[in-house]
């Protein structure tokens, strides 16, 4: 366990008057108030909240804050810690604590301070009590290239979670003791690896329902869903400006030379390019409607941009006619850049 430093969580001095320590309370509060904060960030304002909220009610109250000043003098906030045997400074009854705490959520530091028994009498019979409440929707964006989402299957991509506590199996509780692992929340903080199958028709800013991969639900109850954002990006071969996409296209100079039928590859699978004669490379040829969606609807254009190459593997015999294609004519090559 920890020890937490009640003066540092609310960013106050050791001498600080009551009015003070209310004064900051107030605005961490207002500021980690888990309404506030949404998917992620939730539930990391959640346990933030519970800690100023103990702090508080430390500080606020002059018999714990001795307490707790005597005894906190030699540490620092976030060694391990290691509460004295005998239990002797106990000194809160039954009724205060359930007074002070309204379910579970405070740390095992406070209840090693102020009473375990308490902790596990009030906290265990609130676990108990607890509503069944349904885990929150999350929301999370993948970003894909547009040759992933072409090429389709499956991908993986991490997410941090709020799962259901695996020491307890959710409920908050072991046996009749509050559970240790997850303070008698019975969700934990994690992260989980999911494997999306790229849909058929994938487009940019589509929005996928994954259910039950949002937080896992509280005493049992429902786990929530992700809403997961696809955003389409350029890469090496299909840069995208806005809806439209720029794809490479490589053509033989026999090709664009003659003309040519080539098959290419788009998110609506493949579909044949006509080539006309005498294409040049760097021809922008349009394919209408083939591009991403546009947010207003409608869709962008695909440009297949032409580019001049030899096959990858020459023979000689190509070689050779490079050769005696340099030698039978013009060699000045001129446009573009060049001079
Ligand atoms: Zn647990």
């Amino acid at each position: 366990m920890k020890f937490q430093d009640y003066y540092e969580i609310l960013g106050v001095k050791r001498d600080a008057s009551i009015d003070e320590i209310k004064k900051a309370y107030r605005k961490l509060a207002m500021k980690w108030h888990p309404d506030r904060h949404t998917g992620d960030d939730r539930a990391a304002a959640e346990e933030k909240f519970k800690r100023i909220n103990e702090a508080k009610e430390v500080l606020t109250d002059p018999e714990k804050r001795a307490k707790y000043d005597k005894f906190g003098q030699h540490w620092e906030h976030g060694q391990d810690f290691r509460p004295p045997q005998g239990g002797g400074w106990q000194t809160m009854n039954p009724e205060e604590f359930e007074s002070i705490f309204g379910g579970g959520g405070f740390s095992d530091f406070f209840a090693s301070m102020f009473g375990d028994d308490m902790r596990t009498r009030y906290g265990g019979a609130r676990a108990r009590r607890a509503r069944q409440a349904r885990g929150a929707d999350v929301n999370a964006e993948l970003r894909l290239t547009i040759s992933d989402a072409i090429e389709g299957g499956k991908r993986e991509f991490g997410l941090g979670t709020v799962q259901a506590c695996a020491t307890c199996g959710g409920s908050g509780e072991l046996g009749d003791h509050v559970c240790p692992s997850c303070a008698g929340m019975g969700r934990v903080r994690g992260h989980k690896t999911v494997e999306l199958k790229v849909p058929k028709d994938v487009r940019d800013g589509m929005v996928l329902r994954l259910r039950g991969l949002g937080e896992a639900g509280q005493g049992g109850g429902e786990t929530g869903d992700l809403y997961l954002t696809i955003r389409l990006q350029g890469d090496a071969n299909y840069r995208r400006e806005g809806a439209d996409i720029f794809a490479d296209v490589p053509v033989a100079p026999w090709e664009a030379q003659e003309g040519a039928k080539v098959d290419i590859r788009t998110l609506e699978g493949t579909v044949t390019l006509n080539v006309p004669a005498g294409t040049k490379s760097g021809q922008h040829l349009r394919l209408k409607g083939l591009g991403l969606s546009h947010e207003q609807g409608g869709r962008g254009d695909l440009y297949a941009v032409i580019r001049l190459a030899m096959p990858e593997d020459p023979s000689d015999k190509q070689q050779e006619l490079i050769k005696q294609l340099k030698e039978s004519g013009p060699k000045e090559v001129k446009g573009g850049a060049r001079r």
